[in-house]
């Protein structure tokens, strides 16, 4: 048995006219995030912090943004196929612990929905995966409002 950890990045900017897509789930908001998906940073960083503990670069090389095939797909469905991933490579997650950084809406109501969504994607119990918002403080581009910043780890058991 192996243990292996990852990190996941990813920011996405504010733009009107999109419906917000966090954690799999839709926020009402009067500002979705830009992106060739649905622009789920949450997500995306849950992904990269999967890929990187397996080694298998990262969501860009797995789904490119120049492939039609995603426009505008549900990262939900991307997560499927990295589930698809663990799977092939025998790979248990652990936990996976997550920062959304942003200064509107708040989040807390929908963390359990999200944790929900997330687990059973990844076919793991619920309170192996944590989420939590935080504000930027006003400073910089978070502060701003003008985009969001999404980090998460994740711990995978290798059999
Ligand atoms: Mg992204």
């Amino acid at each position: 048995m192996e243990i292996r950890i990852g990190i996941g990045y990813d920011s996405h900017r504010f733009v009107k006219g999109r419906p917000l897509y966090l954690g799999g789930v839709e926020i009402p908001y009067d500002m979705g995030l830009l992106g060739h998906s649905d622009g789920d940073a949450l997500i995306h960083a849950i992904i990269d912090a999967i890929l990187g503990a397996l080694s298998k670069g990262d969501i860009g090389k797995m789904f490119p943004d120049k492939d039609p095939k995603f426009y505008g797909i549900r990262s939900t469905e991307l997560l499927k196929e990295v589930k698809i991933i663990l799977d092939t490579h025998n790979a248990k997650i652990i936990n996976i612990d997550s920062v959304v950084i942003l200064e509107e809406p708040k989040i807390a109501p929908y963390t359990q929905s999200m944790a929900h969504c997330i687990a059973s994607i990844l076919g793991i119990e619920e309170h192996r995966v944590s989420i939590k918002g935080k504000t930027n403080e006003g400073m910089g581009f978070i502060g701003a409002k003008e985009g969001i910043v999404a980090i998460a780890t994740v711990i995978i058991e290798i059999k």
